[in-house]
């Protein structure tokens, strides 16, 4: 541990990327005593309102979906809120960007680094600037946050406050490789995962609360096993969140946990039963929620 209290800021693209791909992780650090804080880059409601969507598909153009946002903004807002305190922290700051204002823009890195200089961050946290393949809203949000740490390194306009971050981790780097073919051309790897089996409990209570993209119930659960239980089945742990380093990190020797260490004489049954730990699906679901097969691709929908 560092000799002093940390502050980490999570630069997110949408609402929910605040916590889904890092929540564990900044969780581990409240308890520890250091602070977090988020900025949310955009709204998320054009893109992941999906009963927002849904309204419109059945509406059509005949639908003024202006008449709704400003309502549907602020409910994705109060479910992050709720989801962040989950995890232990407040600081959520709301950028207001559009989500399908999707280009990396001056405006954007503008109020990304006024949240840098406000907040003075030991470590941020971003989206891998080239997810898949950059042509996104993560890629953007991730190539906007390292322009703004460039700018926030310099010395400003005017009354401008400097302040240069010393460590970046991209969250989730090899998330969506294999949703299009761009993305193997990119990048991306994990070189970090975080242990985060003992607070998943809390990560899929998070997830439960955004409702308005369908994520609370069956799915937290089913995503807690494929995103975080695939990363811990790679750690040989239950549960993990996947990091990658921006700048390599300098030491003095070579780093090396016990952990590791115990590694050494672990029985085999030991390792496999940590690995397969299966606590997020065996959480209550919400009331009313339940799982279902009802909304499997029939057979004949593959003929081609
Ligand atoms: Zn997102």
């Amino acid at each position: 541990m560092p000799s002093r209290p940390i502050h980490i800021l999570l630069v997110a693209a949408h609402p929910a990327d605040s916590f889904d791909m890092a929540g564990g992780t900044l969780a581990h650090h409240v308890a520890q005593g250091d602070q977090v804080s988020v900025a949310i880059i955009t709204t998320g409601v054009r893109s992941h309102h999906w009963k927002l969507a849904e309204e419109k598909r059945k509406a059509g153009a005949a639908l003024d979906v202006e008449r709704y946002v400003a309502q549907a903004v602020e409910e994705k807002l109060e479910e992050v809120r709720s989801a962040c305190r989950i995890l232990g922290f407040d600081d959520v700051r709301d950028l207001g960007f559009e989500d399908d204002d999707i280009l990396v823009s001056q405006d954007k890195i503008e109020a990304i680094a006024d949240v840098i200089r406000a907040v003075k961050p030991d470590i941020m946290i971003a989206h891998h600037p080239f997810e898949s393949g950059g042509f996104k809203m993560h890629g953007t949000a991730g190539q906007c946050a390292l322009y703004a740490w460039q700018l926030a390194q310099g010395s400003g306009r005017s009354h401008q406050e400097r302040h240069p971050i010393p460590c970046i981790y991209f969250m989730s780097p090899t998330a969506y490789i294999g949703n299009n073919s761009l993305e193997y051309a990119g990048a991306s790897r994990a070189d970090l995962y975080i242990d985060i089996t003992d607070v998943i409990d809390k990560k899929v209570r998070a997830l439960d609360q955004i409702a308005s993209q369908y994520y609370g119930g069956p799915y937290a659960r089913k995503r807690a096993e494929t995103a975080d239980g695939s990363y811990g089945n790679s750690a040989y742990v239950a549960y993990a969140e996947q990091f990658q380093r921006f700048f390599p990190q300098v030491r003095y020797t070579l780093p090396i946990t016990d952990a590791e260490l115990k590694r050494i004489d672990e029985p085999q049954a030991v390792h496999m039963g940590r690995r397969s730990e299966i606590i997020g699906a065996l959480m209550p679901l919400p009331d009313s929620m339940t799982y279902t097969s009802q909304h499997r691709v029939p057979k004949e929908n593959y003929t081609d």
